[in-house]
């Protein structure tokens, strides 16, 4: 397993941990020179922070400041209750393939989506099953298109709490068992995005990260959680706050011979995002060190 402790070449900083500080956004720019500033090499931004910053722009910067990415955040919300939805998740999703690419991704993220208009809060039905079989029919759609462009895909489950309105792919199990019915070969084209805050309480989880192997581990994401959690959202903990063995996952994937970045992404609306953004990453930084 390597050591992190005086190190933090494998930290990555996933920029939602940042994004507006002490009630203002901080520029994606800002950002990444606030990274690079303090020797951290990764990092995963959002789209609409790319967006706001401009796709061009951005690639330019990371070049500039030889930043590499660990992933890139989001595709996926496959669900849909309409023709017109579905055409428009397409749209979305092939952009968000071709931004991955210009930006270097090592992989774009996917977050699946819940019931069709879920994240709305206003649910078109209420059938989970048909929803799942939405989000099958999109990944097998989005890794053609995807395998043109050479961008492999991750699947992150997201925490059960979540199933309705965010991704209806909620456990390990669940993404590997779509990974092997779309991609049989695993040859890197789809896998999964470990996320501790999603997978950390599943019993299954030693036995899926071995299942997952090196092929299927294309992303692992860190961060606490915290007791008690008082937003389902945007009450994430930074490490070594919460209950998670953040080491001994890491462990596990290691064992895989994972051997990319610890991504930190941390929603905090009621902590972290409070603070100066540069205190945050000094902080994630030690962190990285002791707790990861
Ligand atoms: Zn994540």
């Amino acid at each position: 397993m390597r050591d992190f402790s005086n190190d933090h070449r494998w930290l990555s900083i996933n920029t939602a941990t940042v994004r507006r500080q002490r009630g203002e956004p901080w520029p994606l720019p800002q950002i990444l020179d606030a990274c690079a500033a303090r020797g951290i090499r990764a990092v995963a931004p959002w789209r609409d922070q790319v967006a706001a910053a401009g796709l061009a722009a951005t690639a330019r910067q990371l070049r500039a400041l030889d930043l590499e990415l660990s992933g890139y955040c989001r595709g996926g919300m496959f669900t849909y209750a309409d023709a017109t939805a579905r055409q428009a998740l397409r749209d979305d999703n092939r952009r968000a393939l071709d931004e991955a690419c210009t930006l270097g991704a090592p992989c774009l993220v996917l977050v699946v989506g819940g019931l069709p208009r879920g994240l709305a809060g206003h649910p078109a039905h209420k059938d989970i099953a048909a929803a799942r079989a939405q989000v099958t029919e999109g990944v097998a759609w989005l890794l053609d298109e995807a395998r043109t462009r050479r961008m492999p895909l991750a699947i992150e489950p997201l925490h059960p709490m979540y199933a309705a309105d965010r991704a209806c792919i909620n456990t390990l199990a669940q993404a590997l068992d779509l990974c092997d019915a779309l991609d049989p070969a695993a040859g890197g084209a789809l896998g999964v995005a470990v996320d501790l805050y999603h997978v950390w309480w599943d019993p299954l989880l030693a036995a899926m990260i071995e299942r997952a192997g090196r092929a299927r581990l294309l992303a692992f994401h860190v961060c606490d959680w915290l007791l008690p959690t008082r937003d389902l959202l945007e009450d994430r903990g930074m490490m070594g706050d919460g209950i998670i063995d953040i080491r001994a996952v890491r462990a596990l994937v290691e064992a895989q011979g994972y051997a990319g970045c610890s991504e930190v992404e941390i929603f905090s609306a009621l902590d972290w995002w409070r603070r100066d953004g540069g205190e945050v990453l000094d902080t994630c930084i030690e962190r990285h060190r002791r707790c990861v």
